[in-house]
């Protein structure tokens, strides 16, 4: 395969846009190279600029859930178009969307769509923190809920239990609100809890994680974690970004058979066009603006295409409940596909799984949070995705990112990845 054209396509591009690209993972920093211009998509598939044809294991990050261009989310937002694309009025698609998600997911009553889950994510702690009257927040080491200050926090050194910034531009003012504990240790976290005993406005977690590789939460620890919530009076935020929609129709909170207070979403619900949104009961999303004094807005939030996306995604997910199914069995089969090879390679690896979520680490394992994703080999992995990739086969560019595969994938593009890594010489 040659990829000419992406490289010359790169190197204009960062003449004008830092690094060439409008988000960091699409530069292939952690795997090396160039990235892949995308031409067009259909289906499972892309046909990058060099005309080569890949088979999509990232579904444009989650949102693509049935594949590209499907049919009736392209035909919603054309139809839409024609209409006028934004009028920061009031538009009926707005309350049928709302209608529709809150009708999808259990234990919410009223939601508010934002551009991104970025925003979705932001809001949801400014929301926790008014409704509780409390400051500080927990998040997990290797969880990601998008780039606003209060999230890019790593851990403290030494005996401070508040973190510190990891990104320059964010104040220590701003990191020490937010303690971090390790995904899956809830003795951690009753200790951090204990330690800031009455100033914990949240916890917020990936009730999946997808951002450090695909990492499944013990029963215990999510149990535990409600519990704990529950008694300290302490709000349970579910960043259902990644799973919302994708795991069942109810996400995470569904398939976990665990209820949290306010939900995060973003991918799967704009249907591939920027949306994001928080929902909770009642009782909390009356704190926000316009109801209560909990301040939030948007000039394109509620934008008519995007909304039109949304609807026609969650209507086709609503109406053929056995997708997830399909799904999952699909990521099954692929699981032991892989797992069948690499077994016979004599390398150490792992595949962990969950859903239509899944990720290969090359580590003796298990893989239960950062640290144990992170010591991860990545030349391994390195040569592992450019040698998939020169199959034809588009792996997310970087181990701490899990696959999402689209219900467009046919059992013979499964089997082709399986044959792919089989002639694959590491
Ligand atoms: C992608 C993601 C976000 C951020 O969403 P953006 O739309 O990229 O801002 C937040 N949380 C999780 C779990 C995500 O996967």
């Amino acid at each position: 395969m040659i990829y000419q054209r992406s490289s010359a396509l790169f190197s204009e591009a960062k003449k004008y846009i830092p690094g060439g690209v409008n988000s960091p993972v699409r530069a292939f920093k952690a795997v090396g190279g160039d990235p892949i211009f995308v031409k067009e998509a259909k289906g499972a598939y892309l046909y990058d600029e060099d005309g080569n044809k890949l088979i999509d294991y990232i579904s444009s990050w989650g949102p693509l859930i049935l594949g590209h261009a499907h049919e009736p989310v392209l035909n919603a937002v054309i139809e839409k178009a024609k209409k006028g694309t934004s009028f920061g009025m009031p538009t009926e698609i707005e309350t049928e969307l709302a209608k529709l998600a809150v009708s999808m997911v259990p234990n919410i009553d009223k939601i508010r769509f934002v551009n991104s889950g970025t925003e979705a994510c932001m809001s949801a702690v400014r929301l926790a923190r008014g409704y509780t009257g409390k400051d500080k927040i927990i998040k997990f080491a290797g969880c990601y809920h998008g780039h606003s200050d209060s999230f890019l926090i790593q851990a403290g050194s030494g005996a401070v239990t508040f973190g510190s910034p990891n990104s320059p531009g964010v104040t220590q003012g701003t990191a020490k609100d937010t303690l971090l504990a390790n995904y899956n240790d809830l003795e951690g976290v009753k200790a951090l809890v204990a330690a800031n005993k009455g100033e914990l406005a949240a916890i917020i977690i990936e009730p999946v994680a997808g951002n450090m590789g695909c990492i499944v939460p013990t029963k215990a620890f999510m149990e535990g974690l409600r519990k704990l919530c529950t008694n300290e009076n302490i709000l349970l935020i579910f960043d259902e970004v990644m799973t919302g929609f994708r795991l069942a129709k109810g996400g995470a909170q569904e398939a976990l058979g665990i209820k949290a207070d306010i939900l995060c979403f973003g991918k799967v619900i704009g249907g591939g066009l920027p949306v994001g949104a928080f929902a909770a009961k009642e009782k909390i999303m009356n704190h926000l603006a316009p109801d209560g004094p909990v301040y939030q807005a948007g000039t394109l939030s509620g934008n008519p295409l995007a909304m039109s996306a949304g609807l026609a995604m969650l209507t086709e997910l609503n109406n053929k409940p056995g997708v997830f199914q399909s799904l999952a069995d699909k990521t099954e089969y692929l699981h032991k596909g892989l797992d069948k090879v690499l077994s016979k390679k004599g390398l150490a690896y792992q595949i962990n799984r969950f859903g239509s979520m899944i990720s290969v680490h090359f580590t003796e394992g298990p893989v239960a949070d950062f640290a144990s994703s992170a010591k991860g080999n990545n030349d391994l992995f390195k040569k592992y995705f450019h040698g998939m990739l020169h199959k034809g086969i588009y792996l997310p560019p970087s181990a701490f990112e899990s696959y999402f595969l689209n219900d467009a994938l046919s059992y013979n593009d499964l089997d082709e990845t399986i044959e792919a890594l089989e002639t694959l010489n590491f």
